[in-house]
């Protein structure tokens, strides 16, 4: 059997993502900055994409999408935006937490390096954050708050439209890093009183290489990429026309069929979670509830997640130990530290995250093999071992 379970890390194109770009691939090929009609109709294309994404997270006009590379350079340009307004204003204060995805988290550190001062809020051990100790940690000087909607490795999903509101009333810019929850949960920049969000077409079954940044009128993006007069002006480079179409039906696609979707995957993934909780010593990482559909991530005392995943390959099934951006290193995820979890205990972990189209049936596979590669791994682990001859304790 083979199964993707690495949706958090990529998704697989839809057929109808695919078959959107094509035209513009071999047909409407012209450079939408051209004034003869080949251009013009690539750009009237493009600006029906940039329609019908606000209309997918119901924003008040298209003029408030910004197409970029994907969700890494959304949320830079959202943080360093806010952050060149506050540092305008005297104010360079920012406030995240302790869990972001790095594009944001290395963003940060950057703009520290320039003087800013961040605070890094944490996390419950279920990892969601305490809008109280937000609403505490705000300042006169603050000018911008960070905070992912859902978490891409623990897939815990944050009470976003209550720290939209915490910001709206102080007038702090908010910005919210939105990958993998646009497409999978209903997103309403409106009601979540986002100011800015990011988002990427991959982990929505669009292409790689392509995403959006929303940034409600009003608020000034700062340029990351100087050029031409693309994305009025802000963005800089021709548009990627075949990437952006694909995107818009890929998203649509997506929020027609997400609560059939979700119910589904809801049901799968509670399923996975309790076959997996019937391993010894094993944890489920993350909020039960408040969780993605798809998401599913435990930690097994007494052994590496990397020997975990290679057995796992071997049969036939991809997951993850945690972030594709972190894994390869031998630095255990930082989100799994912020939720308490020890170096040893965070180094056993596994993130299988579901697509559309898993079967109850790669569930049960899934569930018999990671049963049997964790069991096979501790007989042969020093530290299982230790652990049994209660040498160390049990965390777990
Ligand atoms: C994947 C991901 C990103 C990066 O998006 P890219 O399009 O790959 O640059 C940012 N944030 C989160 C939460 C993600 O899951």
């Amino acid at each position: 059997m083979k199964i993707y379970a690495d949706n958090a890390a990529t998704t697989k194109m839809s057929k109808r993502a695919v078959e959107a770009m094509m035209p513009y691939l071999e047909e409407i090929y012209g450079n939408p900055s051209s004034l003869y009609s080949e251009g013009q109709k690539a750009k009237e294309a493009i600006e029906s994409a940039r329609e019908t994404v606000a209309r997918c997270i119901n924003a008040a006009s298209a003029l408030e999408i910004y197409f970029t590379s994907g969700g890494s350079e959304a949320d830079n340009q959202a943080i360093i935006s806010a952050a060149e307004i506050g540092k305008k204003a005297g104010k360079m204060h920012i406030v995240s937490d302790q869990i972001e995805h790095h594009a944001v988290l290395h963003t940060l550190k950057k703009l520290e390096k320039e003087g800013f001062e961040v605070t890094y809020l944490p996390v419950s051990e279920s990892g969601i954050i305490d809008t109280d100790e937000l609403e505490k940690s705000l300042r006169d000087d603050t000018c911008l708050v960070t905070v992912m909607y859902a978490n891409n490795e623990i897939g815990t999903i944050q009470p976003i439209r209550k720290i939209g509101e915490i910001c709206r009333k102080r007038g702090i810019i908010f910005h919210t890093d939105a990958v993998q929850a646009v497409g999978h949960i209903p997103v309403d920049v409106e009601k979540d009183n986002v100011d800015m969000l990011s988002a990427s077409a991959h982990k929505f079954h669009g292409p790689k290489g392509v995403g959006f940044l929303y940034v409600k009128k009003g608020i000034r993006l700062s340029n990351l990429i100087e050029g031409g007069a693309q994305e009025r002006g802000r963005r800089g480079g021709t548009e990627n026309v075949p990437g952006i179409m694909s995107m818009a039906e890929a998203l649509v696609e997506e929020v027609d069929s997400m609560e059939a979707n979700a119910e589904k995957l809801i049901y799968l993934r509670d399923k996975l979670i309790k076959g997996l909780s019937e391993i010894p010593h094993s944890a489920l990482n993350g909020d039960a509830v408040l969780r993605l559909p798809g998401n599913v991530n435990f930690c097994f005392e007494g052994i590496e997640g990397e020997s975990l995943l290679l057995l796992l390959d071997d049969k036939g099934i991809s997951g993850s130990s945690g972030s594709a951006c972190t894994s390869g290193s031998l630095d255990p995820s930082h989100v799994l530290l912020a939720i308490g979890r020890v170096h040893d205990v965070a180094h056993g972990s596994l993130r299988l995250t579901l697509g559309d189209d898993a079967t109850e049936e790669e569930v049960g596979y899934m569930i018999k093999s990671v049963k049997e590669v964790v069991e096979y791994l501790r007989n042969f682990s020093p530290v299982w071992r230790d652990l049994c001859a209660g040498k160390s304790k049990f965390i777990l």
